[in-house]
Parts: C-alpha cells; sequence; structure tokens
C-alpha cells in the first residue's frame, strides 16, 4: 500500500486525511507514475475549501502538479523509468492528483521531463512556474524585447510572481515587483527586482482610463481593479499577460487604452494549454528561462503530513515563492 492525502465531503463539510490505499484505488490510466514531488497552488487551496465551485465529486486527492517517474504504461510514448511531469487539465481536481506517492493518469496530460531539469525543480515552478513562463513567452511572442522598457511583476512575493519576476530578470529585462508585503523587499531583490513598488503605487485606489506610460509589460496574477489601472499605464503598445484573481475577479476598464494605445491584454491559461506548446514552454524552463541560482531562496519543502498548513497559507495571501511536497523517501 502506498499514502495519500484524501479529501472527503460529509454534510456539506469537506475533511482531509492521509490514508493507505492500494493501485486498486487509482483511476486505471494509461501511465502509472511513482510521484516524487508534487507542490501547492492557489488552486489547490481553493479546492480544499467546501463551497468551491471545481470539485465535481468526492473523495479527491487534490494536487494539480506532479513530477516523478514512470512505473508502468500501456501508452507506446512512455516507458518503465521515463521521468514526467504532469499538471493542470483535472489533475487535483476531477482526477486524483500529486498529493500521493502514486498516481495514475491518461498519456495525453503527461510532459516528458526536459533534459536540464530534476524532478524536485520541475515542482518549484510547478503550475505557477509554467504559468509565468509562459506569461513572458506570450509577452515575447508579442513583440517585447528588454529594450522596451521595465516590466512590472505583480503579486511578487507568491508563485506566479516570484518565478515571473526572476525568468525576467535572468533575460535581461528592468523588473518592477510590487508587492503588499514590505518585509519581502529584500527577497524580490535577490530575484533580480530593479525597484520595489507598494500595491499604492500601482493602485492608489482612483481609476483614471489613462495616466502616463509606465510599463513596457506587465505579468499580473493578481486581476482585479489594479488591473484596470495597470492598463491606463502601460507603454504605447504595452501588454499585459493576465493569469490571475488574487485581487479580484473585477475588472472595470475600459476601451481607451486599447484603441489610443494600441495596448494588449494576453490571457495566460495554464489548464488546457495545448501539449505542443507546453512542452516548447518547459523546455524554455529548462534552458533560457532557467533560474537555477534562486531556486534554493523560493523553494520551501513540506511533507505529505504537513499539506493542510500551506493550503490554508496560500488562501490567505501569505505563501512566499513556492512550497513544494516531497513524497519520495
Ligand atoms: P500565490 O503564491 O498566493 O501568489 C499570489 C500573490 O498575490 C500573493 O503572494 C500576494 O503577493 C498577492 N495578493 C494576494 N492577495 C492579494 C490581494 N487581495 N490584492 C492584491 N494582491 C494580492 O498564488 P499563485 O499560485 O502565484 O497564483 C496567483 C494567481 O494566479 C491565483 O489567482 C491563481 O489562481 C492564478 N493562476 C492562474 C493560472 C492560469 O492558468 N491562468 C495558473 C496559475 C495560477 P504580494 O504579497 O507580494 O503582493
Amino acid at each position: 500500500s502506498f499514502k495519500a492525502y484524501i479529501i472527503n465531503k460529509k454534510e456539506g463539510n469537506v475533511k482531509g486525511s492521509i490514508q493507505n490505499l492500494t493501485f486498486s484505488d487509482l483511476p486505471s490510466s494509461d501511465v502509472l507514475i511513482k510521484v516524487h514531488y508534487s507542490s501547492i497552488n492557489y488552486k489547490d487551496g481553493m479546492i480544499s475549501q467546501p463551497d468551491n465551485p471545481l470539485v465535481k465529486s468526492y473523495p479527491i486527492i487534490p494536487g494539480i502538479d506532479l513530477a516523478g517517474e514512470v512505473v508502468r504504461s500501456s501508452d507506446k510514448r512512455f516507458n518503465e523509468g521515463d521521468p514526467v511531469i504532469a499538471t493542470s487539465y483535472e489533475i487535483g481536481v476531477n482526477h486524483f492528483g500529486g498529493y500521493s506517492e502514486y498516481a495514475s493518469l491518461p498519456a495525453d496530460w503527461v510532459v516528458p521531463l526536459p533534459d536540464g531539469l530534476t524532478t524536485e525543480e520541475a515542482m518549484i515552478y510547478g503550475t505557477a512556474g509554467f504559468t509565468a513562463a509562459l506569461s513572458i513567452h506570450r509577452l515575447e511572442e508579442n513583440g517585447l524585447t528588454p529594450k522596451h522598457g521595465p516590466i512590472l511583476v505583480t503579486g511578487a512575493s507568491g508563485g506566479v510572481g516570484s518565478i515571473a519576476v526572476s525568468m525576467l530578470a535572468k533575460r535581461g529585462y528592468t523588473v518592477e515587483a510590487s508587492t503588499g508585503r514590505a518585509e519581502n523587499k529584500e527577497y524580490l531583490k535577490d530575484l533580480g527586482a530593479s525597484h520595489i513598488l507598494s500595491r499604492d503605487d500601482v493602485y492608489d485606489g482612483r481609476l483614471r482610463p489613462l495616466a502616463s506610460g509606465r510599463w513596457a509589460g506587465v505579468v499580473d496574477p493578481v486581476g482585479g481593479e489594479q488591473l484596470a489601472s495597470i492598463l491606463g499605464q502601460l507603454h504605447y503598445e504595452g501588454a499585459v499577460a493576465v493569469s490571475g484573481l488574487t485581487g479580484g475577479a473585477k475588472v472595470p476598464t475600459q476601451v481607451y487604452p486599447f484603441i489610443l494605445r494600441g495596448n494588449s491584454l494576453i490571457v495566460i491559461d495554464s489548464v488546457n494549454c495545448p501539449m505542443e506548446k507546453r512542452k516548447k514552454v518547459w523546455h524554455r524552463m529548462a534552458n533560457d528561462l532557467k533560474i537555477k541560482e534562486v531556486f534554493n531562496l523560493i523553494k520551501v519543502v513540506h511533507t505529505l503530513e504537513e499539506v493542510p498548513e500551506p493550503l490554508e497559507t496560500i488562501l490567505q495571501g501569505k505563501t512566499r515563492g513556492r512550497s513544494i511536497v516531497k513524497l519520495r523517501e
């Protein structure tokens, strides 16, 4: 038998616990994986709450991310011993996920671990890191280069934010990091930020459809009213890659930043990102976007037993960097 963290629902309440399972408890999908590491994302926090709109039926093993090695596969693309990554799709939401020593997944959801990454490094990235990399990839496809001007990263101390700051700095961009936690200033400088801004510096509570241009590009996992404010502060032909909603879901913007300044709003979806693009971005994460120097600064390692605590912390906006879950002995 092996261990997994399982959430059950009874009379409207959800409760998580560690249980011993056997392989017959897992879905009978194409690829059986021995999980080395999983991670904690904001979405994992949401899934651990009672009234979330994501989980359709219980019990569920959460963990939208996992990396490990193939134990057996009925699909020709994978062989025993192959190191692999799997993130998003229905994993940890409506299909048993990564908070488990073993996972059984459809082959279409599995990405070969690119050369140059360990399974631990892949989970220091996880969905948050993939989202940061996809945001940068899409901004660059849209024409962004370091010579265009400073780049803003919002929610900079969080998972998407920390990794975006580091990757952009590594690529030679001037990074302005916005945070609601002044105590993380030194941390963000160590990740490569040139300037640290407070949330008030980015949005002082008054929305102006057009203000003076401050940024050529933005990686924004925060969204909300602050995003409307940012859209009015872009350079001509600037772009925001928006991925999240920790600051709210309602974005009261106007058409002016788009039609008068040629700005773009690029929307990032890591969940159903097509496999070809997914592999290309993971390849970049192992190569030109690899942030080897700061992995140790960003990561916090937890055991499976400790999982409830970081799931709670991330919902309170108090996580710094990336929390990973170590399953391998
Ligand atoms: P995280 O580690 O909790 O980071 C979020 C950061 O946002 C926090 O660390 C905090 O940074 C800031 N923040 C929190 N509450 C805020 C508030 N009320 N107003 C303004 N800023 C606030 O979470 P994550 O894993 O990086 O995910 C971030 C967001 O991206 C989530 O909404 C998540 O669902 C979304 N996401 C989307 C995709 C996609 O495919 N579209 C993929 C991954 C994540 P500071 O304290 O530094 O300000």
